[in-house]
């Protein structure tokens, strides 16, 4: 977000740390934080909010969000738009946000951002652009993680993150053929199209039960699909 400073000026916060913190319509700064951001958003993300939208997930990409394969790795990078005229969120509204059950995962660790461990975080912003960090209410990370419902996000973005081998490094010379199979993940809709060809079903072998979960559960989709990018890349990697 626009506000960031380096995690290394900030003090680490554990789950049991406490930060005061209260948001609400009544603060100057209301929907503040909901202009010109940079908000990266992950492919569970992109389920969510699509889903709310009731959008494809091709339209929700086209329509909501900036994406490109990195220059330097051919991963995907997905990030929500912002209006091009006032740099606003494109769902924001003076009441707040309207997709608020389905925002994002950065949205909902505001003013908190995940540290550079496992289990740490820290603050991204500070009173004077937050003013929600003046009030009194105190809670602990943990409390307010639990409140802001990011456990799925969490674990969502896990079992993403396990798709590439451990130690995997990006290579110039996979090109793009590895952010392409990535981008099945955000492009969920596409990946539904093949599922449809039971060839390609049978093929790549993939989890029956999933397979049968996934024509009635979004969630069990995006679960196939981590599987169906996972085969891929293994197969992509060992001819290199
Ligand atoms: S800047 Fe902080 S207090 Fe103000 S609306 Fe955003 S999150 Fe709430
Ligand atoms: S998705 Fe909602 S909370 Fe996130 S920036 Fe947009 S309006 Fe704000």
């Amino acid at each position: 977000m626009s506000q960031q400073t380096s995690s290394m000026e900030k003090p680490v916060l554990t789950e049991k740390s406490t930060f005061k913190f209260a948001c609400g319509d009544t603060l100057p700064c209301f929907t503040q934080c909901c202009r010109d951001v940079n908000i990266y958003l992950t492919p569970y993300d992109i389920l969510r909010l699509r889903r709310a939208l009731g959008l494809s997930s091709g339209e929700f990409l086209h329509r909501h969000t900036q994406h490109f394969l990195a220059g330097s790795t051919g991963i995907p990078v997905v990030q929500l738009a912002m209006n091009s005229q006032n740099l606003y969120c494109q769902f924001v509204t003076p009441e707040g946000c309207r997709v608020y059950s389905d925002r994002p995962w950065a949205c909902r660790m505001y003013p908190l951002d995940l540290g550079n461990r496992e289990g740490e975080y820290h603050l991204i912003v500070n009173h004077e652009k937050c003013l929600g960090l003046l009030e009194p209410n105190v809670q602990t990370v943990g409390e307010y993680l639990e409140n802001q419902g990011v456990q799925p996000y969490v674990e969502m973005e896990q079992a993403f993150q396990q798709v590439l081998p451990p130690g995997f490094k990006p290579q110039k010379s996979l090109g793009a053929s590895l952010g392409k199979l990535l981008f099945l993940a955000y492009d969920l809709d596409r990946f539904a199209q093949l599922l449809k060809d039971r060839k390609f079903v049978s093929f790549y072998e993939l989890d029956e039960a999933l397979l049968l979960e996934a024509q009635e559960d979004d969630e069990a989709l995006l679960k196939l699909a981590f599987q169906y990018v996972n085969l891929q890349a293994e197969e992509l990697l060992s001819m290199f």
